[in-house]
């Protein structure tokens, strides 16, 4: 019987899916023979499955580090049913009650559990460290690994002692897990965990649906009723930078007639998961937005995002617009760009210490050079993530099917933020 003769069989059982997507067999091949392994795939791409399948096929238990409680809690609820088993996965972190947590270590001490999610900062807990010290460790995951880097969309200090926690407990193979692809974050995370040599796989980030496209800040707020008007009974997501902006232009939105809510970290939690659930059951067509929106949001046919005003960074850009047909159909992604927004920009990075100023006005500058360039987004975009273009014209963005002169402005700002 083949190796993966067996692997296929193991997800047919498990998981009921008939084939692989993308790198996940090489990468699971690679797991299961103990070597330390970096998957970088788009957000939906499949990456849990890289990791709780070679959970369920080694002996021990696989220690599982993700940031969020929510998505720690849907991941073990969907372990659960697909093995019919409560045992098999657990987490740890600060939402447990006392007993709740005696219960998950007894259980992993017993060997039923075969994935264990642990949240950083549970990590860092000398007592949850003793504790781990006794258990026999498959292999670690860290999922959402760019919390790793500064130069990642998400940092997270607590990221940066994985290393060493893990040398405390035992080493053993680590796999590192995110959707952020430019150069300069995999690298961080490689160095800080230790893992320079791990085998490295890599999924395109092209998303060949979407069609990027970026205007000039005249008059956004008729251009956004205007557009919406043209996609009526379509779902959409306006990304704005501040929450007060969220705010007016949902009311706007609304006077004109348009079914719109709003969400921000601002709101009380009632309010916001309301009109998260409003949009996701399509009581209302647009949620205008904070970037606090989306993290483990799964709508699949959102039509359109709309940047009313320019994001901090290449990468956070393409995290966002990427939230946009995830079945595969239309998205249309509309980006707001104006030398105001810019400075604006700039003003609110000083008070910050000088590296993270240094960081954050690189990232700037490579979304202005987006913003402005005449050339193919779609090029642009996926050289920022360190691929290879063939033809530089990919006939789905602005640039390629409108052609225009160079924008005027990039020498001026770059000026302006002293680079
Ligand atoms: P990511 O973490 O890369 O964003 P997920 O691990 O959340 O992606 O997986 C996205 C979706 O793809 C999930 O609904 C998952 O069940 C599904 N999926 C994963 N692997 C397969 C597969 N081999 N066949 C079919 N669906 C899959
Ligand atoms: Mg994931």
């Amino acid at each position: 019987m083949g190796k993966n003769f067996e692997l296929s069989t193991n997800l047919k059982k498990y998981f009921g899916f008939e084939n692989f997507k993308g790198n996940q067999e090489p990468v699971i091949q690679n797991i299961l023979s103990g070597n330390d392994t970096f998957v970088l795939m788009p957000t939906g791409g499949g990456k849990s499955l890289c990791y709780q399948l070679p959970s369920l096929m080694l002996g021990g238990t696989a220690i599982v580090i993700s940031p969020l409680i929510a998505l720690m809690k849907n991941q073990v609820d969907a372990m659960r049913n697909f093995c019919e088993d409560d045992g098999v996965a657990h987490f740890l972190n600060s939402s447990l009650s006392k007993s709740a947590t005696l219960k998950v270590k007894e259980d992993v001490l017993e060997g039923t559990t075969k994935l264990l999610y642990v949240a950083p900062e549970s990590l860092t807990k000398e007592s949850n460290i003793e504790f781990l010290k006794q258990v026999k460790i498959s292999f670690y995951a860290v999922d959402e690994a760019h919390c790793i880097s500064e130069w990642g969309h998400d940092f997270r200090p607590e990221y940066r002692k994985i290393r060493s926690i893990v040398n405390e407990i035992g080493a053993g193979p680590i796999i590192a897990l995110t959707a952020t692809a430019t150069p300069k974050v995999q690298h961080d995370i490689q160095k800080n965990l230790g893992m320079l040599d791990a085998l490295v796989f890599k999924s395109s980030f092209n998303r060949p649906n979407l069609y990027y496209e970026v205007r000039p800040k005249v008059n956004a707020t008729r251009d956004i009723i205007k557009f919406i008007r043209g996609n009526a009974g379509k779902s959409g997501i306006i990304y704005c930078l501040s929450r007060k902006k969220v705010e007016e232009l949902t009311e706007t939105l609304q006077v004109n007639g348009i079914k719109a809510v709003g969400y921000h970290a601002g709101m009380d939690s009632s309010t916001r998961s309301g009109n998260q659930d409003k949009f996701l059951m399509e009581d209302v067509d647009v949620v205008v937005a904070t970037i606090a929106f989306g993290m483990g949001i799964d709508k699949p046919d959102v039509r359109f995002v709309i940047h009313y005003d320019i994001p901090k960074s290449l990468e956070g850009y393409y995290q966002e617009t990427g939230r946009a047909g995830r079945d595969g159909g239309e998205g249309r992604c509309l980006t707001f760009y104006s030398y105001k927004d810019i400075q604006k920009l700039e003003k609110f990075m000083q008070g910050k210490p000088v590296a993270e100023q240094e960081i954050g006005r690189q990232l700037l500058l490579e979304t202005v050079s987006f913003a402005e360039s005449a050339i193919c987004r779609r090029t642009i975009l996926l050289q920022y993530f360190g691929e290879k273009v063939e033809d530089g014209n990919c006939g789905c963005c602005d640039n390629c099917l409108h052609p225009k002169k160079e924008f005027q402005g990039e020498e001026f700002v770059i000026k302006a933020l002293k680079l």
